[in-house]
């Protein structure tokens, strides 16, 4: 009998929690499953702020994806996606074609810049680990030179994080720990570095616990961090940004700015032709895109309704990763054209924000946490994501054991 062939497009927390559980539940020869990723591995994009910061090495924050697929019922296929062909079944890449009978869109998301003039030229993103190198690299560069050259431009040593939601909170807490290691590093007087936080919403984290929220501003603002709030970034150009609070137009020169102020689908989700919101489609309760009975869409690139309040759920890993099982659960009722498949509800525990190596805010199973309980927490979900897609091996192998 001819097997059906899934491909999953994607091996970051989606995807890579769909094929390995797939290969839990079906036999080998149930079906030919190909996993297909840009690069051949894996990394945990919820680290990413760390490596942008160079609190972290970017080989910790990633693994290689065939140690942790079984080959004998996983194919991979490294090489990039440049297209879907709804109509024709098939998946194009930069350097093959794969038909497929069922396909699992996992392909992330992508920096939202909302049409901001120089966002895309002058600005960094923390999207994978080239762009965290990048971005780490860049601000040593700028401390480097600053320490070489005769006529001092101290504005180099001003780094802008446009946007204060989670991403831009996290890699803050990595910067307020990074920040002094390179001023002794390369000799450099702490005063005369800038490390400006711009955030559009009258709060920091808009909608998370206020108590928290105040937490987390002084204790950023002790290590040195300024707030602007209620300030948008109109323009982001060669020499820094401009922003506007109320009327007031302003300049902020700098050598660094990184834009961490909300993600989109993956375009070619749109380019494919898929109805999509920001790039994300708004997939049924089996998480299969809207007249696409053989096409799950799961992750950043998904949108899915919270019912109570009648908005989108943020887009996360942990999201992310429950959907990848109920994607795995529902392509083997499918496979074998028996039992029923199940709808897929977010199960959330809670949420952990970083604030640096050593501390942290969150709210867990209803309860308020921070500080070092917070920070051991964080540590433990870290932990826990590896667990469960690669189990105990790979905890010991990448897992977070700074924890006392
Ligand atoms: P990803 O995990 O991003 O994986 C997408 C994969 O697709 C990648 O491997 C990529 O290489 C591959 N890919 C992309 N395009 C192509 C292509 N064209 N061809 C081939 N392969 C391609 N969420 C939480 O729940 N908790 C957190 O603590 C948390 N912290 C975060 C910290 C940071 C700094 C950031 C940026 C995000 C954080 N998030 C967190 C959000 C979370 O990381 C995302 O929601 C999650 O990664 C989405 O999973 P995904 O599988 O959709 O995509
Ligand atoms: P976000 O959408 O959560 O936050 C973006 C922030 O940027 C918002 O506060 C918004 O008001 C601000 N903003 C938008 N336009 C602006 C402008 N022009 N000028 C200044 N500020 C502007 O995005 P994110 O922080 O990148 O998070 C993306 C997703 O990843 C979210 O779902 C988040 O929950 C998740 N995440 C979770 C964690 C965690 O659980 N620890 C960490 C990082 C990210």
């Amino acid at each position: 009998m001819k097997k059906p062939k899934i491909v999953i497009l994607g091996a970051g927390y989606g995807g890579l929690m769909t094929a390995t559980r797939l290969q839990k539940f079906l036999g080998v020869n149930e079906a030919e499953i190909t996993l297909v990723n840009k690069h051949d591995y894996h990394y945990e994009t919820t680290w990413l702020h760390e490596a942008s910061a160079g609190t972290l090495h970017h080989d910790k924050v990633r693994y290689s994806i065939e140690e942790i697929i079984d080959r004998s019922k996983v194919k991979f296929a490294q090489g990039t996606v440049t297209a879907i062909n709804r109509e024709q079944k098939t998946v194009t890449l930069d350097n093959a074609e794969l038909h497929y009978d069922y396909l699992v869109v996992a392909l992330g998301g992508e920096p939202e810049t909302f049409g901001i003039k120089g966002l895309k030229e002058f600005a960094f993103s923390i999207t994978n680990i080239n762009a965290a190198r990048q971005i780490r690299e860049h601000i040593e560069y700028q401390f480097a030179t600053y320490s070489n050259e005769i006529e001092k431009n101290d504005d180099r040593l001003t780094i802008i994080v446009g946007g204060a939601g989670f991403t831009g909170i996290e890699f803050l807490g990595e910067l307020s720990n990074r920040v002094p290691e390179l001023c002794r590093e390369y000799d450099i007087d702490n005063d005369k570095v800038r490390v400006i936080c711009v955030e559009a919403a009258p709060t920091v984290l808009p909608g998370f616990d206020p108590e928290l929220v105040e937490y987390a501003v002084n204790q950023l603002e002790r290590k040195g961090i300024e707030f602007k709030i209620g300030t948008a970034i109109k323009e982001c150009t060669e020499t820094g940004i401009i922003v506007a609070k109320d009327d007031n137009v302003e300049e902020i020169k700098a050598g660094t700015v990184v834009w961490a102020a909300g993600v989109r689908g993956n375009s070619l989700i749109e380019e494919a032709g898929f109805e999509a919101m920001r790039g994300r489609v708004k997939v049924d309760s089996y998480l299969r895109a809207p007249g696409h009975d053989d096409v799950f869409i799961i992750g950043d690139s998904s949108l899915i309704i919270n019912e109570e309040i009648n908005r989108p759920y943020p887009p996360t890993a942990q999201i992310a990763m429950q959907q990848g099982v109920t994607a795995a659960k529902n392509l083997s009722v499918l496979v074998r054209e028996q039992g029923e498949m199940e709808t897929f509800t977010p199960d959330l525990k809670g949420t952990v924000c970083s604030l640096g190596e050593d501390d942290a805010i969150g709210v867990v199973f209803g309860k308020k946490i921070w500080g070092s309980k917070a920070s051991f927490m964080k540590k433990m979900v870290d932990n826990r994501a590896l667990f469960l897609i690669g189990g105990p091996s790979l905890v010991l192998k990448k897992g977070k054991f700074n924890i006392f």
